[in-house]
């Protein structure tokens, strides 16, 4: 791995921004502030990219992500699923404490997404002066003044719902009003802004070509923030003919199908990269790579060695590839293995552009000092989740995950990551239970009945609730 001073040499050679960043507080990098480019994945699975060890998915751009920045290894979402993950992390503070708990209906007469009353980190960036895009799937509010063009976002392509089908040929739907039956909202005409519009070809394809159209835009000025959400590679399995010859020696279909949608994603993100090249723009550019939740179990991914799927409390659902360049402030090959969450994007964005501290605090960190070693300590002190239907939470602290309900009578699982991350050694069970295991469930419990005294209650209905008229 290069040290820091190699970087510092690497980073004068391109002069693109001055080597005090690295080690100066945030005044000095506010001075540099980045562009950001933030890319997020759909039900991807943990063992899904090079860079995490898939040997039947190649992902050279992702990787060039990981190799020129670093890979987060135990890095969370804040919902396995995807619109409560998705209010989380575009926030930076944890969706139950705002209501928006569970996946929003697509219902557009009904207020349904993050409320305006919190900040999102493209209306953080706005207010800094960046120009920002929104691209790809928004599942954060149907209902007008929820949308990306009330959200911080000068400019939107993309799709409202939380899927979407991946060929333009099949979007026969003007727009929501007239879904009359589940999943039609996946063929709805594209949005440009305001907009409906024709399009063809392959969905991954258009949602690459926005980003990189926006970001090649030679006469703007910088800073940029692009936000990249893709819907690959969730259901429909739609892939092309193209991408999926890359994939003949893969016997299992839906398998293919999932490594050709990932190929798509990956050659897309691969053009990204590149137009930030061209505009000289890598040294100080934050790119971040993660995925809303775990693999789901409909989609042909893998989470090994991780337990479970999507929706599930277990690593598998919560613990997704996670990676960041940036550098001007990350040393290329970095590995970084303290729990941190995706939430903390929007800490370390707002750190980046000096953000003053008032308003609403943050539960995503600055994970800058944390990486570059010069903070030893964890990033959070406990990482938690809850699931308001049955009265279930989650919570790791250190190593130590605890998966309990509120009635505490119910049975408890405590895991210990470091040496079981496959979660398959309930600590509260069998010979492995003793007084030390039960102390510690209760010590997490504590933290976590704490944590959830500060949460308030869902404030929308569920995806499921909705039939269309
Ligand atoms: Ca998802």
């Amino acid at each position: 791995m290069l040290n820091l001073k190699t970087v510092c040499v690497v980073v004068m050679a391109m002069a693109v921004a001055g080597c005090a960043s690295h080690n100066a507080g945030p005044e000095t990098r506010a001075a540099h502030r980045p562009n950001v480019v933030l890319i997020v994945a759909d039900d991807m699975g943990y063992a899904d990219a090079g860079f995490q060890g898939s040997t039947d998915i190649p992902t050279p751009h992702l990787d060039r992500i990981a190799r020129e920045g670093v890979r987060l290894t135990d890095a969370y979402v804040t919902f396995p699923v995807c619109g409560p993950s998705r209010a989380g992390f575009i926030t930076g503070r944890h969706q139950d404490r705002f209501g928006s708990s569970v996946n929003p209906t697509i219902d557009p007469t009904v207020p349904n997404g993050v409320p305006a009353s919190e900040l999102m980190i493209s209306e953080m960036l706005k207010e800094a002066g960046y120009r920002t895009m929104a691209v790809g799937k928004w599942h954060l509010g149907t209902y007008e003044g929820l949308r990306p063009l009330d959200r911080g976002f000068d400019e939107f392509f993309g799709f409202l719902s939380g899927g979407h089908d991946y060929f333009a040929d099949r979007y026969t739907l003007q727009d929501l009003s007239e879904v009359r039956k589940r999943w039609d909202w996946y063929r709805t005409k594209l949005l440009h802004n305001d907009e409906r519009i024709e399009a063809e070809g392959y969905l991954t394809d258009l949602l690459s070509d926005a980003a990189v159209e926006f970001i090649a835009r030679e006469h703007e000025a910088d800073p940029y923030f692009v936000y990249l959400a893709y819907n690959a590679p969730h259901t429909p399995m739609q892939a092309t003919d193209e991408y999926l010859a890359r994939f003949n020696h893969i016997e299992n279909k839906d398998r293919r199908t999932y490594a050709a949608m990932m190929a798509a994603m990956d050659d897309g993100i691969g053009r990204v990269l590149e137009a930030i090249d061209q505009r000289n723009d890598a040294a100080n550019t934050l790119v971040v790579f993660f995925s809303d939740n775990g693999g789901a179990r409909n989609n042909a991914s893998r989470n090994t060695p991780l337990r479970g799927y999507k929706s599930d409390p277990f690593e598998g659902g919560v613990r997704v590839p996670y990676i960041m360049r940036w550098p001007v402030a990350i040393a290329p090959g970095t590995v970084y293995e303290r729990p941190v969450s995706t939430m903390d994007v929007a800490g370390t964005v707002a750190a980046a552009i000096d953000r003053p501290t008032s308003g609403k605090p943050l539960d995503g960190v600055d994970l800058i000092p944390y990486l570059g070693s010069r903070r030893v300590d964890d990033p959070h002190d406990a990482i938690f989740w809850r699931w308001h239907r049955d009265g279930r939470f989650a919570v790791r602290a250190g190593d130590l995950k605890l998966i309990a309900y509120d009635d505490s009578s119910r049975p408890a699982m405590l895991f210990d990551l470091a040496t079981d991350p496959s979660e398959r050694r309930n600590l509260l069970s069998g010979e492995d239970a003793n007084d030390q295991t039960r102390a510690d469930a209760n010590r997490l419990r504590e933290l976590a009945n704490a944590w959830i005294s500060e949460l308030v209650p869902p404030a929308y209905p569920g995806l499921g609730s909705w039939m269309p008229r």
